[in-house]
Parts: C-alpha cells; structure tokens; sequence
C-alpha cells in the first residue's frame, strides 16, 4: 500500500515543530493543528493548512501524528468535543510520538483498533537538536506491516527505528531509555555540585570524560554547556522528565520492583518542579542542589 497523501500534525511544541518541518521538507503534504494558534504561522506561511479544532484536521488528513505533552493533552485532543477521533474513519491511521503512560497508550490502541483505524505507538528518543537533524530514534510498539507501511514517514524525522513489539512497547522501551538520561543527568548535576564544593573546576570533569573512551558520551557534550554555564533554555523541559519519572516508578511498582536510584531522582526533579523550575532543561536539577536543603 502506498504512502497516505496528506498527514495532520497535532503539537508544535519544542519536538513536534521540528518533526513536522521535517516532513513538510521531505514532500510530504502536511497540516497542523496546535493549541496556541501563534506557532502555526510559519506553517501558514509555507504552505501548509492549519485546522482550527484537532477534528477538522482529522476530517481533512488520512494520517494523524501526535506530539503533545502527557496523557491529559492526548485526552484534550483526541477526545474532547472537537477532538480527532470524533473524526476518524475505518483506514485511517493515529501515530502517537509523544511520551504517555503505557496504559494511556494500550487505552488509545483500542479505541483506534475499535474504529478500524491503525495505530502506531512511536515515542522517540533524542532532543531538540536530533529532531532538527531528522535524527531521532523511534521507538515503535506496532504490527509489523503497518510499521513498515509507515516507515517513510518515520523516516522523515528519525534516523532509525526500533521495533520493540506491539503497543503499548515502544513507550515501554522508551521509559527503560529515559531511565537512564534521567540519572545520567543527575549524575553529571552532582559531580559538579560536587566538584565545586571541593574548589574543583567542573570543566575538568568534563575534559577527564572526554579523554576516557570509555566516559566520553555523546549526552555529556550535549549538556556541558548547560551544567557549566548554569544556563537551562529547554531542549527536554524538567516537567516531561518529571511525567516520565513517574510513570516509571509505576509501572515498576505495579511489578513490585524497586527503583530505588530512579525514586531519588525523581525527588529532586520534584523539588527543582516546585522551585518553579518546570519549564527550563531537566540540568536545571543543578540549581537544586545548591539550594538548602
Ligand atoms: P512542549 O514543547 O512542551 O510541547 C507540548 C505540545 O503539546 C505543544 O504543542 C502544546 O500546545 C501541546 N499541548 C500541551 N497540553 C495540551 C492540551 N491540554 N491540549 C492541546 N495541546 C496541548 O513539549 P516537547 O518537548 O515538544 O515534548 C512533546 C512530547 O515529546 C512530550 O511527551 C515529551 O515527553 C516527549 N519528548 C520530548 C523530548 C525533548 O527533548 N523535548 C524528547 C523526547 C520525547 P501549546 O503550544 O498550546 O502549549
């Protein structure tokens, strides 16, 4: 089957707008709908049709893609009066790439699979910049043919995909990798809390990892800046790592396992949350563990 014709993108925030420039530069015919209506001008302004309600968009696109916060905005725009699936028909396709829960994504799995349309389960795993390169890697929890129906359009915004099974396994794996950034994260914010209040220069933290092959880890590089300016502007805001700390937490508890490193981690990024810091870059924990405690 070929590629649908005309894909309706929903969440133009820091990831969905990059992605779905992405696909607009890849020829696909893209539409858009988000929620503050400003960050659709430039799409307007190439071209692109912009959709007043998510169910407009879903009635005029065979493909919906969303790239929206949490559950509670998938639940805004799928389901709410004006929401797209209000709109959907038997052969149309939802491919979800936002970060849920895994049972808010096997929730949205069978309300599509009861429609008749596809779902695909498709968080990713890379930043700001990797979605700007259409490098990110793609998680994806679906039926293998309609994964590979879907490919080009992946393909448009990621460098690779990932089959990890069916729904709700892509976001699964997905909590499993953003385990690790979460403490990688935090391990870098302590070593330079640490550092510091030994009258070391944290740079030197870096330049040791660098020259350690086994250290030197793309992620470092990518928050260096950050950790040692004491700057935050948002590549991955500490609020989503928040939502998805959680949602790991969960997912454990309900195996009885224990997460203990990932249950302190979570504490801090609630602690730097309600500082106020929710909006800037997850590094920002930094500023936390400067504060008294
Ligand atoms: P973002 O910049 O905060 O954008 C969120 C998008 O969701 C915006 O378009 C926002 O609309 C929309 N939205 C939020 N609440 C809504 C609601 N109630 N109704 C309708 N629309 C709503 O987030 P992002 O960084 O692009 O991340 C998007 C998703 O990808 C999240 O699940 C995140 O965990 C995941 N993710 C992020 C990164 C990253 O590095 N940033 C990496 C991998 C995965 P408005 O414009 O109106 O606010």
């Amino acid at each position: 089957m070929s590629v649908p014709p005309r894909i309706g993108f929903i969440g133009l925030g820091i990831m969905g707008r990059a992605m779905a420039l992405n696909l607009h530069r890849a020829g696909f015919q893209v539409a858009v709908y988000n929620r503050t209506r400003a960050r659709t001008t430039e799409f307007a302004d190439l071209g692109c049709e912009v959709a007043s309600t998510p169910r407009a968009l879903a009635k005029m696109c065979d493909t919906i893609i969303t790239m929206v916060s949490d559950p509670a905005a998938i639940g805004e725009v799928m389901d709410g009066p004006e929401g797209a699936a209000s709109a959907f028909q038997g052969g149309n396709a939802l491919i979800n790439m936002s970060t849920l829960s895994p049972d808010c994504t096997s929730e949205l799995a069978k309300k599509c699979y009861a429609a008749g349309v596809v779902f695909l389960d498709c968080p990713v795993s890379g930043s700001k910049a990797a979605a700007e390169k259409a490098q990110l890697v793609i998680l994806a929890g679906a039926e293998k043919p309609a994964l590979e129906r879907y490919t080009p359009v992946l393909k448009a915004m990621g460098k690779e995909i990932v089959h990890a099974g069916l729904p709700p396994a892509g976001t699964a794996l997905k909590l499993c990798v953003n385990l690790i950034v979460a403490q990688l994260t935090t391990a870098l914010a302590e070593s330079a809390a640490l550092a510091q209040a030994q009258g070391i220069d944290p740079a030197l933290i870096f330049e040791t990892l660098a020259h350690n092959p086994a250290l030197n880890c793309g992620y470092f590089s990518l928050k260096k800046d950050n950790i040692l300016k004491r700057d935050f502007p948002a590549a991955f805001p500490l609020r989503h790592m928040l939502k998805d700390a959680r949602f790991m937490l969960a997912e454990a508890a309900k195996r009885r396992l224990e997460l203990p490193v990932t249950a302190a981690v979570e504490r801090l990024m609630t602690k730097s949350y309600n500082s106020g810091y929710g909006d800037k870059d997850l590094s920002v924990v930094l500023d936390t563990l400067a504060e008294p405690l």
